[in-house]
């Protein structure tokens, strides 16, 4: 027997590493799990370079707890340590990282805890006394015990033992007790251990076929996680039932798929699903799983992938994450920051691929995808760069195309006297259906930009195309939308419209609405609402976070009401000498106007309702 003492400077971290990682305990089973593995892949390794010699078996790493004792074992039959080695590994290289890490971390601590592979010795976050009972698989090797009870002391002595591998015994304080009950110890592997390359057993299980009902071990884990596969194998239900593996509580399949798969400059393999979209964002991120050779480190990957993609699902296994670091020391680092535009860059080519050779099926997922992509277009210059190849617009017909086409489609019908291209748009088929109706009339086209990121989208395509702009069906009256040189004669002379004006502005909100008159066709509505493209854009923009527009939201809604100088009700609005019916004529028409836009509520609406029946007499 051999006694020694911890080489460490400070005289007890014991206690300040409790402390530090007292909120992130439980990660203390997936550094010993791990540790187990690595063992085991250790030993294959040493086996098939002939190193280790005869039949290795089968590896296997194993869970045991004994309530009673108060123990709780992870067992491997891996490589395996001597005295020696259990003094030199254990006793410096783990302590020493422990060391560092206090050195480290003494004043930030939060933030990094449970991302610094501190090993072995955050054991001794749950444990008042460690044993570690190993067997070398070296010939002639005999076992050895080394246990040590929280202090900087340690005894280390021969004891015989049987199987080749290590038993880690952890004699668990009284504060850790949950870490004894089989529940707690299944959700821990269960969450770190899931995708851990060897069988991983805790337990038994009921196995066998029909009456033979026995008693087999309980594997835990899934040692070949799909993503180490190679896709060439895999068939659709294979990722879709690996997605359900990884998000039990998920019903619907996503959408589709990428697999990751790099070897250099970094190592990285991984799936991502793209799922359907919720309405609620926020509750859609933080679902990617972060692995380092297939432990599970995180499910925040916040600063390893660009904020739009955290929508997406799935795993990302990289062991060139660092992951001992500080979130906001990661997001500087070059390597992650390689990372993160590779995946961009696959998410792109993945959507640009489908939109070309599959295009029938990603028009039937657009409305799944699009804030997805409209999203990915404004925050990351990359994939907004690239995102032109595979954006759809969708017109009130339900037809799609990229942008490029459907300028082209348009151009004709809609360029106007500036020679700049008016895209036409709604954000409500519902509520715009008679401006809609209207356009289609004259042979507009008109698309759905329904999305809560449209206006932004909106903003920066006229950045982009100089030679296009945007209006809303409802901004403004379809001659003035799309401004023709041919411009129709009114019919009244500005007299009658002075005369006209003070009649029609006293029966509507003139805080709200603006009396404009406008010579349209005669085929026109007699009056209508517009309302301007400037304001509401600022508006709409403010209300999904657009910096500096704070202002336009609080200004109040305004609106034009636009009167068509050529319709034969405005002409007898004017001609008639009663000026009680003409008041009663003029509200009736500018309530029409307003009950089209849905503006029409309330008290005025039931007054409407009365006049129209009285009307009617
Ligand atoms: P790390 O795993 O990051 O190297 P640890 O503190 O977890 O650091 O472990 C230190 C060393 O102890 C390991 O590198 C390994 O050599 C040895 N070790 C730990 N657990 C085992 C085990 N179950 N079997 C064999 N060797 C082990």
């Amino acid at each position: 027997m051999s006694k020694g003492s911890i080489k460490v400077q400070a005289e007890n971290i014991f206690p300040i590493i409790k402390r530090f990682l007292y909120s992130d305990q439980e990660i203390f089973l997936r550094e010993l799990v791990s540790n187990a593995v690595d063992a085991c892949q250790k030993l294959k390794t040493l086996s098939s370079i002939g190193e280790a010699k005869g039949d290795i078996g089968d590896l296997q790493v194993e869970v045991i707890v004994d309530k009673e004792a108060k123990t709780l074992t992870v067992r491997d039959n891996g490589i395996g340590m001597t005295g020696e080695e259990i003094e030199k590994y254990i006793a410096q290289i783990a302590f020493s990282g422990a060391e560092e890490f206090v050195n480290k971390y003494k004043d930030k601590a939060e933030g990094i805890i449970g991302h610094f592979g501190l090993g072995f010795f955050s054991a001794f976050m749950v444990s008042s006394k460690v044993e570690v009972y190993s067997k070398s698989y070296q010939p002639k090797s005999k076992g050895a015990r080394w246990v040590c009870e929280g202090s900087t002391d340690y005894e280390l002595q021969d004891e015989p033992k049987k199987e080749r591998g290590t038993d880690i015994i952890l004699h668990m304080t009284d504060e850790a007790a949950e870490y004894l009950e089989d529940w707690k110890v299944k959700e821990l592997l269960s969450k770190y251990c899931r995708f851990l390359p060897v069988p991983i057993k805790f337990g038994t299980k009921e196995g066998g076929e029909g009456e033979a009902k026995v008693q087999v071990d309980n594997i835990v884990n899934n040692p070949v996680p799909l993503w180490k596969k190679t896709p060439a194998d895999l068939t659709e239900e294979d990722y879709n039932s690996f997605y359900r593996e990884l998000y039990p509580m998920t019903f619907e399949d996503p959408l589709f798929n990428i697999h990751l798969n790099v070897d250099y400059p970094f190592n990285l393999t991984g799936i991502l699903y793209f799922p359907r979209l919720k309405k609620n964002l926020e509750l859609q991120k933080n679902k990617i799983q972060l692995y380092c050779n297939q432990v599970f480190v995180t499910d925040s990957v916040e600063g390893i992938v660009p904020d739009f993609l955290m929508l997406l699902h799935g795993v990302i296994d990289s062991p060139d994450i660092p992951l001992n670091v500080s979130r906001s020391y990661l997001q500087g680092d070059q390597n992650v920051k390689k990372i993160s535009s590779h995946i961009t860059k696959k998410v792109a080519d993945k959507l640009e691929e489908l939109c070309r050779n599959n295009r029938e099926d990603f028009e039937k997922k657009w409305d799944d995808i699009k804030v997805f992509i409209e999203y990915g277009t404004l925050s990351d210059d990359k994939f907004g760069e690239r995102s032109p190849k595979f954006m759809l617009y969708k017109n009130v017909v339900g037809e799609c195309a990229l942008l490029s086409d459907y300028l082209e489609k348009i151009k004709g019908a809609q360029t106007d006297k500036d020679k700049k291209t008016v895209v036409l748009y709604t954000h409500s088929e519902i509520e715009h259906h008679a401006y809609i109706e209207n356009a289609k009339e004259r042979g507009y086209d008109v698309l759905v930009m329904d999305s809560p990121l449209s206006s932004h989208i909106i903003n920066k395509l006229e950045q982009t195309n100089i030679d296009v702009t945007f209006k809303r069906i409802d901004a403004d009256t379809l001659d003035k939308l799309i401004a023709k040189d041919e411009a129709q004669v009114s019919k009244l002379t500005k007299e009658e419209e002075e005369k006209l004006k003070p009649v029609i502005s006293s029966q509507v909100d003139a805080q709200k609405f603006t009396v404009v008159f406008e010579s349209l066709s005669e085929k026109d509505k007699p009056m209508l609402i517009t309302q301007s493209e400037f304001m509401r854009r600022m508006k709409e923009m403010q209300a999904t976070g657009g910096g500096g527009m704070a202002m336009f939201g609080n200004m109040p809604e305004s609106y034009n009401l636009v009167v068509n100088s050529n319709h034969p009700l405005i002409s007898k609005i004017l001609s008639e000498s009663d000026e009680s019916a003409q008041k009663t004529l003029a509200k009736q028409a500018a309530d029409l106007a307003l009950l089209s836009q849905g503006l029409l509520k309330g008290k005025d609406l039931t007054e409407f309702i009365n006049r129209s029946v009285e009307l009617m007499k």
